[in-house]
C-alpha cells in the first residue's frame, strides 16, 4: 500500500469509525480499524460487520479484544522501543493529517472570501490583486502538499521497516528452536483464535494431540543428540502430512500438537493417521557411521470442537484419546469417538 492519498483515505476513516462508536484512538484500536477499511482480513471485517449488525455494543474492551484476535495482542514480544517508534510515526502521520485538513479549510475560506468579494463587483487595480493573492496563496498550497506527501511517504517507508522487523521478532518468539515449527506459545495463540472462529462461524474445528512412544527408551539408548534427530524428524513429517491452513506445533518435550480449522473428525483423523504411517516407515540412520538405528512410532488423540466449547475441554478430550491410544498398544491413532467406546478398540 504505497498511494500515500489511498493511506490517509483509510486513516481517516479509520478514526471517523473510532469517533463513531466511541472507541479511544490509541495505536491498537487504530490498527484494527485501519485494517477493517482497508480489508486486509476478510474474518475481521465479517465479525465487526456481524457484531454491528447484532447492534453488540463496540467499546474500548471489545476493540482491544478484537486487536488481540487479529494482531497477536502480544506487546510484551514487541520491544519497546519498537512499540515507542511505531507510536511515534503513527502521531505524527495523524498530525500530519490534521495539518493537512486545516490548510485545506483555510485555502477553502480564502476561496469563498474571493468569491464574494468577486460578487460585489470589483475595480481592475483590486482584481489583479486578487488574483496576485490568490496565486501565491495556490503555489503555497502546493507546495505544502507536495512536502507533506513526500514526508508522508518517507513515514509510510518507516513504518513498512518496523513492521517487517516486528514480524520478524514476532516469527522467532513463536518459532520452536530445535525444530522450526510453531512453539506452545503460537498453538496457545493460533488455537484460542481457531476456536473464537469456529464457534462465530459455526465451522468444525479439530485438534490432534501426539506423543512420541516410549521415547525414554530411544534417548537412553541412542542419546539426547539422537533423541532432538527424532524430533526434527517428526515435525518435518507433521509439516508434511498438514494441509495448507493447519498449524503443526511443537506442544512440549516429545508432544506436538496439530490444529485444522474446518475438519471434521474424520479428515482430522485420517491426516493423523497419515502422519503416524509417515513416521512409522522412516528408518532412522546415524548420519556418522551410517548405522541404522530403526523405527520410531507415534500415538495421537483427535477431538472435534463442540458447539459453546473453549480450548481447555477440546485439549482434554484429544489428550484423553491420545491416552487410550497408548494404553491400546502404541503406533495407533484414536479419535473421541473411538475413546468413548473403548470396548470398540481393537488390541
Ligand atoms: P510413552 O510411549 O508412554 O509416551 O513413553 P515415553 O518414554 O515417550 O514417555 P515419557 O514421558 O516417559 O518420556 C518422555 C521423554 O521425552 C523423556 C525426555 O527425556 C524426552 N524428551 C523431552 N523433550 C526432549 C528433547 O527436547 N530432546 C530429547 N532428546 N528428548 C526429550
Ligand atoms: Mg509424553
Ligand atoms: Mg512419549
Amino acid at each position: 500500500m504505497s498511494d500515500v492519498k489511498q493511506i490517509r483515505g483509510l486513516a481517516e476513516s479509520a478514526l471517523a469509525s473510532m469517533r463513531e462508536h466511541g472507541i479511544p484512538p490509541s495505536p491498537e484500536n487504530f490498527q484494527v480499524w485501519f485494517h477493517y477499511h482497508a480489508g486486509t482480513y476478510g474474518d475481521l471485517n465479517r465479525l465487526i460487520d456481524t457484531l454491528a449488525t447484532d447492534k453488540k455494543p463496540f467499546d474500548a474492551a471489545s476493540n482491544e479484544a478484537l486487536y488481540a484476535r487479529f494482531f497477536g495482542g502480544d506487546t510484551q514480544s514487541m520491544t519497546l522501543s519498537t512499540a515507542a517508534s511505531t507510536e511515534k510515526i503513527l502521531q505524527e502521520v495523524l498530525a500530519q493529517i490534521g495539518l493537512a485538513n486545516k490548510d485545506a479549510a483555510a485555502y477553502a475560506s480564502l476561496l469563498q472570501e474571493s468569491s464574494g468579494r468577486l460578487e460585489g463587483g470589483m475595480t481592475a487595480q483590486s482584481l489583479a490583486a486578487m488574483i496576485s493573492t490568490l496565486l501565491t496563496e495556490t503555489q503555497q498550497v502546493q507546495a505544502r502538499n507536495a512536502a507533506l506527501e513526500s514526508r508522508l511517504t518517507t513515514s509510510s517507508e518507516e513504518v513498512s521497516v518496523l513492521r517487517r522487523d516486528l514480524e520478524a521478532m514476532q516469527r522467532d518468539a513463536q518459532t520452536d528452536g530445535l525444530t522450526g515449527i510453531a512453539n506452545r506459545k503460537r498453538f496457545d495463540m493460533v488455537l484460542r483464535s481457531a476456536v473464537h472462529d469456529a464457534q462465530d462461524f459455526g465451522r468444525p474445528l479439530c485438534l490432534i494431540m501426539a506423543d512420541i512412544d516410549h521415547f525414554k527408551k530411544f534417548n537412553d539408548l541412542y542419546g539426547h543428540q539422537m533423541g532432538d534427530q527424532v524430533l526434527k524428524l517428526v515435525a518435518r513429517s507433521l509439516k508434511d502430512c498438514v494441509r495448507t491452513g493447519d498449524l503443526p506445533a511443537r506442544f512440549g518435550g516429545e508432544e506436538f500438537s496439530v490444529v485444522l480449522p474446518n475438519s471434521t473428525l474424520a479428515e482430522a483423523a485420517e491426516i493423523a493417521d497419515r502422519i503416524r504411517q509417515t513416521i512409522a516407515t522412516r528408518r532412522i540412520v546415524r548420519r556418522d557411521s551410517k548405522v541404522e538405528l530403526g523405527g520410531i512410532t507415534l500415538c495421537a488423540g483427535v477431538a472435534l470442537l463442540q458447539p459453546g466449547e473453549g480450548v481447555g475441554p477440546l485439549i482434554d478430550r484429544a489428550d484423553e484419546a491420545l491416552y487410550i491410544a497408548k494404553r491400546s498398544g502404541r503406533n495407533r491413532v484414536i479419535t473421541e469417538e473411538q475413546a468413548r467406546d473403548p470396548d470398540a478398540i481393537t488390541l
